[in-house]
């Protein structure tokens, strides 16, 4: 037999160290999904066995080893920081291959980018491991959604937007991370997956940062001239500096499926006059109760998906509300 060619059973998935688990309760906790993949492996196996095997080409099989692993964090290199609101900032990430014995004569290191492929799909998160600022101990892990696109995944980097809380402990960690700094990320994760054109009606409520996953999903459906999804966005904020993607957003409403609703906790109504932009629909209050019915009135309820992603509060009234107008839980998705 060719010695690149023999009948190849998958490699058990590798067992995490007690030190991979951050001990923060995070979900999808890294030992769960450990779990589900050694029963995936081995259903795989029993029907290998069954089949007796299957020829596989070895050599081209370990080339395709994914650079994110959802058990074990891989090294990316912060290769960008950008400052877009006064509280949050764009950070991009270029996967890197660890270095052997490469490091340089004056004891600096050098990681070569990891070009391959990203396969992150869109709405899926990612989870980071950051240090205490306080002990330097890796102990922290927390949710970012990349917002970028297949572009900057085919050359293995991705985008996040991150907020960043003043008391927050991994806000902390990132504030003090400068350009070149080697973090750790592992993923994705997520349970939705958006099919083109399968609902007529997608509706997205979102809060804050809960933008970043309903961002490259609407980028997704607009810029496929074969899905028809009518996008209708409501998105909560505090004041104007808070609008996060104010320009994308802006950008999106030019395609002629999607509308976009700001609403503005914080801004009284005069103020929402003079600093909303021409083109730009924006409202002084919450989404509430009466926002949910006007926005559903004159749709067929099983043509209308819901996404959600915001903070629990928001999260559980959208809901509530949405229920409350006949709207079925199976046609709603919790990021
Ligand atoms: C699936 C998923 C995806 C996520 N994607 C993103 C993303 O793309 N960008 C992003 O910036 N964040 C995202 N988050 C939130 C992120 O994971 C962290 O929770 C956030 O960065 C705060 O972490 P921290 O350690 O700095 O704050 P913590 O130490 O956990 O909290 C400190 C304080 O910060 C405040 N705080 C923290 N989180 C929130 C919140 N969501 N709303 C209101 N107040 C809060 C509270 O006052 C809290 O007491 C996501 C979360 C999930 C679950």
């Amino acid at each position: 037999m060719d010695k690149n060619n023999e009948f190849f059973m998958p490699p058990r998935p590798e067992e995490p160290l007690e030190s991979d688990c951050c001990g923060s309760g995070c979900s999808p906790c890294i030992f769960d999904i450990y779990r589900k993949q050694l029963l995936e492996w081995e259903k795989q196996c029993e029907m290998l066995i069954h089949n007796k095997g299957v020829l596989v080409d070895v050599e081209s099989n370990q080339h395709n080893i994914p650079v994110l692993s959802q058990l074990k964090f891989s090294p990316f290199q912060l290769i960008s920081i950008e400052e877009h609101t006064h509280n949050t900032y764009f950070y991009t990430f270029q996967a890197v291959k660890m270095p052997e014995l490469n490091s340089t004569a004056s004891g600096v290191t050098d990681y070569v980018p990891d070009k391959r492929f990203l396969n992150i799909k869109i709405g899926e998160h990612l989870i980071m491991n950051g240090r205490s600022t306080e002990t330097n101990k890796s102990v922290i892990s927390r949710a970012y959604t990349p917002i970028s696109d297949v572009n900057l995944h085919s050359i293995g980097c991705f985008k996040v937007l991150v907020k960043l809380y003043e008391d927050g402990r991994m806000s902390k960690y990132i504030k003090g991370l400068k350009k070149y700094d080697i973090t750790e990320w592992r993923g994705p994760y997520g349970d939705y997956k958006y099919l083109r054109a399968s609902h007529r009606f997608l509706i997205m409520l979102s809060a804050g940062t809960g933008i970043a996953p309903m961002y490259p999903i609407a980028k997704s459906i607009v810029d496929d001239d074969l899905d028809e999804t009518f996008i209708h966005l409501l998105f909560a904020c505090r004041h104007f500096e808070d609008i996060l993607l104010r320009n994308e957003i802006q950008a999106l409403t030019l395609y002629w499926n999607f509308k976009a609703e700001i609403f503005l906790s914080q801004a009284t109504s005069q103020v929402v006059e003079t600093q909303s932009r021409y083109s730009e629909t924006v409202h002084s209050g919450r989404i509430d109760k009466d926002v949910i019915s006007r926005i559903l009135s004159g749709k067929k309820l099983d043509q209308i998906f819901v996404l959600i992603c915001g903070t629990k509060p928001f999260n559980k009234d959208m809901i509530n509300f949405l229920k409350h107008f006949g709207i079925s839980e199976s046609n709603i998705q919790l990021f």
